[in-house]
């Protein structure tokens, strides 16, 4: 039997692990395909309704500009990709859209700014921002950058539910993708926004050119932090012309699903979101991230500044699958 075969398997009985080592989740990652879905529908069975999809709305509320050297992102200042840097929305029109995304379904309404961490006037538009959606009975996510402390409190009683902030990779590839903030930066505002009660959302990108180890330095620091985030994206990059990574060989689809599949048993309490990259990818690779046990999207036809499939097109697809929205 092999190692990935003996791995005890996470139970709501027992509770998430968190002292899965890189063998361990490396064994997982070269589990015969059917084996890992059947293992990864398993843990999802164990602690979620399979046929419920958590929905999500990302908006992005003050746009490019950015002075960090994230290789993926065309909201950086350093790359030549047409985005154009604005001014942070106005808390009316912010409200305007969250309105329009509950009118189509949405349960979440994430609030993103290019920023490497928020100004003071950001943080007071944002606290207003938060009240406002919640008032309309949305849950509340914000991406602003690196947090101090204070700023987490602050956020945390305007009532924000989640915060994202990604690792992004693992920690060998990182400063390959990264050279503005380390990983340990990335650590202690995960540590501010945990310790300020407010949920938290942090996953990764895969098909940055990274190795099968990074993906399982990527998943295995995520799986050891202290609590698991109750929201992990798993993001397909989407390639931008003027950015590093613009010709990047693709990633093999089926190990996106791998990936999926890995961080839904490693975090089995934990909605796993199948996130950016979805509007280049077929029905069938969503699908099979929806059996790998993925449960959140983002619904809505731009993602920041990148496409996504139009509402129309994902209500279809989950149609066609038997999926509902979450709850
Ligand atoms: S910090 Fe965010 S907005 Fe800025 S370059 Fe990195 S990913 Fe883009």
């Amino acid at each position: 039997m092999s190692l990935a075969q003996d791995l005890p398997l996470s139970s709501p009985a027992v509770g998430p692990r968190h002292d899965w080592t890189r063998a361990e989740v490396r064994a997982l990652f070269e589990l015969p395909f059917p084996e890992l879905m059947f293992r990864a529908a398993q843990v999802h069975r164990a602690h979620f309704d399979p046929t419920e999809v958590q929905i999500s709305t990302l908006l992005s509320i003050k746009t490019g500009g950015c002075p960090e050297d994230c290789a993926y992102c065309p909201q950086s200042a350093q790359y030549d990709t047409g985005v154009k840097a604005e001014k942070l929305m106005s808390v009316d029109a912010v409200l305007a859209e969250a309105r329009a995304a509950k009118a189509a379904g949405a349960s979440r309404f994430c609030m993103g700014a290019a920023r490497r961490s928020p100004k003071e006037r950001d943080i007071e538009n944002v606290c207003a921002m938060v009240e406002g959606v919640k008032a309309l009975g949305l849950e509340t996510c914000a991406t602003l950058g690196m947090l101090e402390a204070d700023q987490a409190r602050r956020l945390k009683a305007s009532g924000l539910d989640y915060y994202n902030h990604n690792l992004d990779t693992s920690p060998e590839f990182y400063g390959a993708i990264i050279t503005t903030r380390t990983y340990q930066d990335r650590l202690d505002t995960l540590d501010h926004v945990r310790k300020a009660g407010i949920h938290v959302c942090c996953g990764g990108i895969v098909g940055m050119g990274e190795s099968l180890d990074d993906r399982v330095g990527m998943i295995a620091t995520l799986a050891a932090l202290p609590v698991h985030p109750e929201s992990v994206p798993i993001n397909m990059l989407v390639q931008v012309a003027g950015t590093p990574l613009a010709g990047e060989a693709k990633l093999d689809p089926l190990d996106f699903v791998r990936t999926i599949a890995v961080a839904r048993i490693t975090m089995p309490a934990s909605v796993v979101r199948l996130s950016a990259g979805r509007e280049d990818m077929s029905e069938e690779c969503q699908a099979l991230c929806f059996l790998a046990g993925a449960n959140s999207i983002f619904y809505g036809p731009k993602l920041l500044t990148t496409p996504n499939p139009g509402r129309d097109r994902d209500r279809t697809l989950l149609d066609k699958l038997g999926l509902r929205p979450m709850e």
